[in-house]
């Protein structure tokens, strides 16, 4: 995707007159190591020496607090998931801030806290929530790719806790920032590291082209068989995306009243079995509130919410997706934050947060995960539609300060998708470079 203003401030003119220059951001590649640089991994938490000996088993050198080095860190992991009172907050500071100093390029900060909704002390319940105030503060401040994000524990059990820093300190997340995520209790891991998704069929909703195509580029690329579905009119597209990457193409509307068993069939009968479903496939009809007619307001509800819920009916009955599967949502930061000309699209991506919440929790005893991405400024054709001033403000106005790549909403979705990832659920993830607009 051209982007016009990247071309102008990469200048050599405007690099000598001082213009801010966003950095490249460290992208995943399959065996690449997670960090070039040695980790630090304090805070005296219940996952700490777990943590260290986790990542001296994939080859990642540690350093802890009581060997101090002079050498860059390519990520810094804190563990206070133990604190309980506001005075142990410190630690942070004085562990973090000389360590953030020696922070490499595209460096991490990982804090580790335990989930204040599982506490009942007040002070300890403040203490945790706390961490929160503080990875969002430094997100802002972080330079230089480097990213600040926070895994809050819900028990005792490191499988998941694990699974969360692997993504945080990968490629993967290059673009997610200042963001919280939940995790469970869960023994799961990965049986092939390299190729996470190896004997699973997903299925891809808006496959065709943009964050869709990438999706499932991912997921195959991971391992998985992919079904790639898109409307009729999309079909060249879609045949071109499933041969890619040796799926196969499912032209279906998601909007159709038998889209879901349509999807189930298809699967089932073409490659045995359903485990994963991204439920992708959007469309914006923006205006204003005052001037929002019938047929923008019913086609984007139904589009991006109407018909999940639908295709989810069938898709979770007898003979559909496997247990222990995983469901994806698609939503957006319009659906936290609204937008301007959005109150349509803002009500189904919102829908869809409530969606998670809601269907997460009554799937538990299936070991079927229910999560959502949330992008941000996202380089599709759907932003390159954006009138240019517009465009350029949600383009920069992150912590970040530049566009995502659907690759980034990708690889966020693929973690989702990993056995690894069992105890994360009900979670709705922004893969925005820490927006600044909005809520
Ligand atoms: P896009 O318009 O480039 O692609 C959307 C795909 O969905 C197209 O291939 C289209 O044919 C397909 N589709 C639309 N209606 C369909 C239907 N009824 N049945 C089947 N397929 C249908 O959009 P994108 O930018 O790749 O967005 C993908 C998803 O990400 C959407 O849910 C969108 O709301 C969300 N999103 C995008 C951004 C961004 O910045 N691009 C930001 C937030 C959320």
């Amino acid at each position: 995707m051209t982007d016009l203003f990247t071309t102008v401030v990469r200048s050599t003119v405007a690099k000598r007159v001082g213009v801010p220059q966003p950095t490249s951001l460290r992208r995943y590649e399959p065996g690449a190591a997670l960090c070039a640089d040695p980790v630090l991994v304090a805070g005296s938490g219940r996952f700490e020496a777990g943590l260290i000996s986790w990542l001296t088993t994939v080859g990642i050198a540690t350093v802890t607090n009581d060997e101090p080095t002079s050498d860059r860190l390519g990520a810094v992991i804190l563990d206070l998931s133990a604190a309980t009172d506001p005075s142990e907050l410190d630690q942070l500071r004085v562990i973090g801030a000389p360590a953030v100093k020696r922070l490499a390029r595209n460096g991490r900060v990982v804090v580790v806290g335990t989930d204040p909704a599982t506490l009942t002390d007040v002070a300890a319940v403040s203490t945790q929530r706390a961490l929160e105030g503080v990875v969002r503060s430094l997100g802002k401040e972080l330079r230089a790719g480097a990213t600040a994000n926070l895994i809050l524990a819900r028990g005792e059990s490191a499988a998941g806790v694990q699974s969360a820093v692997q993504f945080f300190l990968s490629g993967r997340s290059a673009y997610v920032d200042g963001q919280v995520v939940r995790v469970g209790e869960s023994t799961a891991t990965n049986p092939d590291p390299l190729r996470p998704l190896t004997g699973k069929v997903a299925v891809v909703t808006g496959a065709a082209r943009g964050i869709g195509a990438e999706i499932a580029t991912v997921l195959a690329r991971d391992g998985a068989t992919v079904v790639a579905v898109d409307i009729p009119g999309a079909g060249d597209a879609l045949a071109t995306v499933a041969n890619d990457i040796g799926g196969t193409a499912l032209q279906v509307d998601v909007t159709a009243p038998d889209a879901g068993r349509r999807i189930v069939e298809h699967a089932t009968g073409r490659h045995g079995t359903l485990d994963i479903v991204v439920h992708n496939a959007g469309i914006t009809r923006d205006k204003l509130f005052v001037n929002m007619d019938d047929a923008r307001w019913q086609g984007v509800i139904d589009v991006n919410l109407g018909s999940i819920l639908r295709m989810n009916t069938a898709i979770l009955a007898d003979g559909g997706m496997t247990d222990g599967g995983r469901i994806v949502c698609v939503a957006s930061i319009a659906g936290i934050a609204g937008n301007r000309g959005q109150t349509n699209y803002g009500a189904s991506k919102a829908g869809v947060i409530g969606l998670v919440d809601a269907l997460s929790a009554q799937l538990g005893d299936r070991g079927i995960t229910v999560n959502a991405v949330a992008p941000g400024f996202i380089e599709t054709a759907m932003t390159a539609r954006i009138p240019f001033a517009t465009r350029e403000i949600g383009r920069r106005m992150n912590s970040l300060q530049q566009g995502g790549r659907p690759i980034d909403v990708a690889e966020t979705i693929a973690w989702f998708a990993q056995p690894g990832a069992a105890a994360v659920t009900g979670q709705v993830l922004r893969v925005c470079g820490q927006s600044l607009l909005g809520a």
